[in-house]
């Protein structure tokens, strides 16, 4: 056994939970990008369009989208929740986090990933040299469930529409599905997210559009209510084959 790789990783997962401050070359995402801290979101528009969208047009679109989310009554959701969470993020994303559905502080605020889950998705963004706001982050389901059970089929059916059309506008390159729920209804499979992570899947956008790598790993509530050495590591794990995926660096880290 290597121990010195073994210990080199096992202090590269603590960091990465730990709130470590980030140093070394740092994660640049493409030049020609530009950060929009607009929290975007409704028509569907065809793929030529979007690949000629402009950021501006983009986040109008995704704008149109929440203000749909925000009147839609489709499934028996919509008129238990307190607010809707269309999802928030740049109209420019090279990577979108989907997780299954907001919770009582999302349902609050009206915003994805806000809660103690959310504060652990932003600490792996930022282990990631990344910003929230240089990503997108959304749900399958855009409004609660009650007392957060798992997403009925019935409620994924009526709103998985919202979340397809964001990923056509936004057109990531990568796709990470937090949780079962999500790489499953995102992948059409019933396969445990066990053997889902880790591994690239190829999520399809529309006819004629060249797949999305899509990576599986485990949401962050899961991982806080099983917040093992090994889980943690295995999400940094697949964390670090998106950053090499998209040609990022992987951040040093430093408890400094
Ligand atoms: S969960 Fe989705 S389909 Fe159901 S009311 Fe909310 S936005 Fe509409």
């Amino acid at each position: 056994m290597d121990i010195d790789k073994v210990v080199r990783q096992h202090l590269e997962m603590e960091q990465f939970f730990s709130g470590f401050a980030l140093k070394g070359k740092g994660i640049s995402p493409e030049p020609q990008r530009q950060e929009n801290n607009h929290v975007p979101t409704v028509r569907c528009p065809a793929e030529s369009e979007v690949e000629g969208m402009a950021d501006a047009e983009k986040a109008a679109e995704l704008e149109r989208i929440a203000e749909e989310v925000h009147q839609c009554r489709k499934c028996p959701l919509g008129s238990l929740r307190t607010n809707s969470v269309p999802g928030e993020g740049s109209p420019n994303a090279r990577i979108m986090f989907v997780g299954e559905g907001p919770g009582a502080d999302e349902d609050a605020q009206g915003r994805p990933f806000v809660g103690r889950a959310g504060q652990l998705l932003d600490k792996v963004i930022k282990a990631c040299g990344l910003k929230r706001s240089e990503v997108f982050i959304g749900n399958i389901l855009k409004c609660r469930p009650p007392e957060n059970r798992d997403p009925r089929a019935d409620e994924i059916i009526n709103c998985l529409s919202y979340l397809q059309r964001q990923i056509e506008i936004i057109n990531p390159e990568i796709i990470v599905a937090l949780g079962a729920h999500a790489a499953r209804t995102l992948l059409n499979t019933t396969k445990p997210i066990g053997q889902l992570r880790g591994q690239f899947h190829e999520y399809y956008s529309g006819i004629g559009r060249p797949p999305i790598k899509l990576m599986a790993t485990y949401h962050t509530a899961y991982l806080l209510r099983n917040y093992s050495q090994e889980n943690r590591r295995r999400v940094w794990e697949d964390m670090k084959k998106v950053l090499t995926e998209l040609g990022l660096s992987i951040p040093e880290h430093s408890t400094g």
